[in-house]
């Protein structure tokens, strides 16, 4: 099963990729995490990106293809994998299709998290990550525990999200075509609880 996620930022992805995965045994691939990952082991890759990132901008092609293309040869990826924030650009999608091709395997669905702009500013300014534990949490709509450590990225600042999304309506729009002419797209409506969201996603992959 191999799944894109693919919805603007604060769309719920990071938060449903979890149960996607445990249901189809594969891994998650969040292009975000393990460039945060790269940041804070200080790793020339990671320094390089947060230029980018802290910026709210997007981190060139080149360099996530590159990190996506060795995270796939893994041995844990034999059995699929979920991709959450990737691909986000046209030439992403192309070299995507490219890596799949070489590796003989392909594409099974790709999931869009259809959610009002309105929505993603309030979501992403109040969310908050749990650093120990890596959990995402909203302080209005899904209240962390009191004794949390929370860290609010640096990116989740209002203007920060403004300029993401400005992004994505911009430039990630695009693969919505790409996509449907090949009869992957499934527009899933991701306004509701966590579990209504879970079991529409659910509904649009085979059991
Ligand atoms: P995310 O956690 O998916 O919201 O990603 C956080 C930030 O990492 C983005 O705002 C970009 O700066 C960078 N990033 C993550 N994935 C990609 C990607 N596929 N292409 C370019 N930049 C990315």
């Amino acid at each position: 099963m191999i799944v894109i996620l693919l919805g603007p930022p604060a769309s719920g992805k990071g938060t449903q990729a979890g149960a996607l995965c445990a249901r189809y045994g594969i891994p998650q691939i969040s292009t975000g995490d393990m460039l945060r990952q790269a940041q804070a082991a200080g790793t020339a890759l990671g320094r390089d990106a947060a230029r980018f990132m802290s910026a709210g901008q997007l981190v060139p092609d080149s360099v996530v293809i590159g990190l996506v293309g060795e995270r796939i040869a893994a041995a844990d990826c034999q059995p699929g994998f979920l991709l959450d924030g990737f691909p986000r650009t046209l030439a992403q999608a192309q070299a995507l299709d490219q890596l799949l091709t070489e590796r003989h395997c392909k594409l099974d669905a790709v999931l869009q998290l259809d959610v009002p702009r309105t929505l993603l500013v309030e979501r992403a300014v109040l969310r908050r990550t749990d650093k120990a534990t890596g959990k995402i949490y909203h302080l209005k709509y899904n209240p962390p525990p009191a004794d949390a450590v929370l860290d609010h990225r640096g990116d989740d600042q209002e203007d920060k999200v403004n300029k993401r999304l400005d992004d994505f309506e911009r430039v990630t729009t695009a693969l919505i075509p790409y996509y449907q002419a090949r009869n992957l797209l499934h527009r899933i409506d991701g306004v509701g609880s966590l579990a209504e969201v879970q079991a529409r996603l659910f509904a649009a992959l085979p059991g």
